[in-house]
């Protein structure tokens, strides 16, 4: 929350409690200074709900530690529930980046803009509706002629063409673009030139 929205807390409050809000000038001045330096990671929208609920329960003016420490409960509550349901967008290797990313998924949890992400329940669910069968000698004979060891690509099929992202050719693994390291996957664009690719080939 910055200056200008504590003063329109401040009208409000006054409005429902004339106790709150200074009446000599030269103390409102502090006062708003005071609010502000206080509720600066408190949404507006969020102070204006604890306002509501500590006239609901209390007889006494509020003050910001009241609006604070329903906050913390509530974003600790939030974060208690959020798990990173991915990883950030941001390459790994650039750390810097990717604590900035990691940071702004959690602070969107925290302010409510995203909700927690559930992964133990989607977990969950995928491990009961997700099970490996078991290799029969008959698959194993039809896989095994389908693609004789020999020929066998070494990676993801998509090292066969050259990675239009890190520049890697043919059968070069991709290297991260910051640090230039090797990626244990592929980069997106990639994938799709090797589909785009086969496509062609097949309908050639
Ligand atoms: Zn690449």
């Amino acid at each position: 929350m910055d200056t200008q929205e504590v003063i329109r807390l401040l009208a409000e409050i006054s409005l429902v409690d004339d106790r709150v809000v200074k009446a000599d000038e030269t103390e409102q001045i502090a006062q708003v200074r005071l609010w502000a330096a206080a509720l600066i990671d408190v949404p507006f929208d969020f102070a204006g709900e604890a306002v509501g609920r500590h006239y609901a329960e209390s007889a006494w003016p509020v003050m910001p530690k009241d609006i604070t420490a329903w906050w913390r409960t509530v974003a600790r509550d939030r974060m208690a529930r959020h798990a990173e349901r991915r990883a950030p967008d941001a390459d790994p290797d650039d750390v810097d980046g990717y604590v900035l990313a990691l940071r702004a998924d959690r602070s969107a949890v925290v302010t409510g803009a995203e909700p927690p992400a559930r992964v133990r329940a989607e977990l969950a669910r995928v491990g009961r509706t997700i099970e490996p069968a078991p290799a029969n000698a008959g698959y194993l004979a039809a896989k095994a002629a389908m693609y004789p060891k020999r020929d066998r690509p070494a990676g993801p099929p998509e090292l066969g063409v050259r990675c239009p992202t890190c520049g890697a050719d043919a059968g070069r693994a991709c290297r991260t673009l910051h640090r230039g390291r090797v990626m244990t996957g592929t980069h997106p664009d990639r994938k799709r030139d090797h589909f785009v690719a086969q496509q062609e080939a097949a309908s050639a």
